[in-house]
């Protein structure tokens, strides 16, 4: 499987987040809404009725979400809509089926690197054990915590693989909230987990490092180099900011709201 096969693909899947996630109204979301209520804006066709303006409308949240193709798999295999058929499996699905689909992005963002090529036959196996459980009909009894143990081994040997050793630039789980990083060199970087909620990243060197987990929520990456990041997702790039100069792996979208 391709990272480009897990994209969420909304025209096929019956609008299962804007129904099953709770929202809180905060700087991410204007209202509540209860999970399994759907959003005051879903349409009857599943479409979106703001979707060229979430973010002016104060929905922020939703330009940041991605289900990882998550939610169109539970809507073909479930064959009929929530508005056919009682809904909750479906929507108790949603977070789990999320979750695999995203170990199944990372295992192929790890299958796609040349430097880890040795790995290729056990992340392809460990791929096919998670595609197996997707398509159980209880998903929600898989053993989360069983499966991301078993996945993060096989990407911690990549990003060893990718990176190479750079002990002086481990900075995992570090807490660099603001922090003034304008133009630095973070070439594979370890940055697994880091806290960079609104730090300045303009014009860093992020070239290979590693950014799994990472809080990327408002992070400055105007002209940064992103090239061979590793484990970046779209959800991170849409909660940071960029613009037209930032560069991105090809993984990932350049996010509409970015600057030009
Ligand atoms: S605002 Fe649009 S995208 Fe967000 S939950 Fe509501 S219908 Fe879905």
């Amino acid at each position: 499987m391709l990272t480009g096969d897990l994209r969420a693909d909304c025209g096929n899947c019956f609008g299962l987040c804007c129904v099953a996630l709770t929202f809180s109204r905060s700087a991410d979301f204007p209202i509540d809404k209860a999970a399994g209520e759907p959003c005051r804006n879903l349409q009857t066709d599943f479409r979106c009725g703001i979707h060229q303006k979430l973010r002016p409308e104060g929905f922020q949240g939703c330009t940041v979400y991605d289900c990882f193709g998550a939610g169109q798999k539970i809507s073909r295999l479930a064959g009929k809509s929530w508005r056919e058929q009682p809904g909750q499996q479906m929507f108790e699905a949603l977070p789990i089926m999320r979750q695999l689909h995203e170990l199944l992005w990372y295992l192929a963002d790890a299958a796609e690197r040349e430097q880890a090529r040795s790995l290729r036959p056990q992340l392809q196996q460990a791929s096919e054990r998670i595609e197996k459980l997707t398509l159980r009909p209880d998903v929600t009894s898989v053993d989360l915590p069983e499966e991301r143990r078993l996945v993060n081994e096989l990407l911690l040997q990549t990003s060893q693989l990718v990176r190479g050793r750079q002990k002086k630039k481990d900075r995992r789980g570090a807490d660099l909230f603001g922090a003034k990083l304008r133009g630095v060199d973070l070439r594979s970087a370890n940055l697994r987990g880091a806290y960079l909620i609104a730090a300045d990243l303009r014009g860093a060197d992020l070239r290979q490092a590693d950014l799994i987990g990472a809080d990327l929520r408002d992070t400055r990456l105007e002209g940064a180099d992103l090239t061979g990041a590793l484990f970046l997702t779209q959800s991170q790039v849409n909660a940071a900011r960029g613009d037209s100069k930032t560069k991105l792996p090809p993984t990932v979208a350049r996010p509409a709201h970015w600057t030009t």
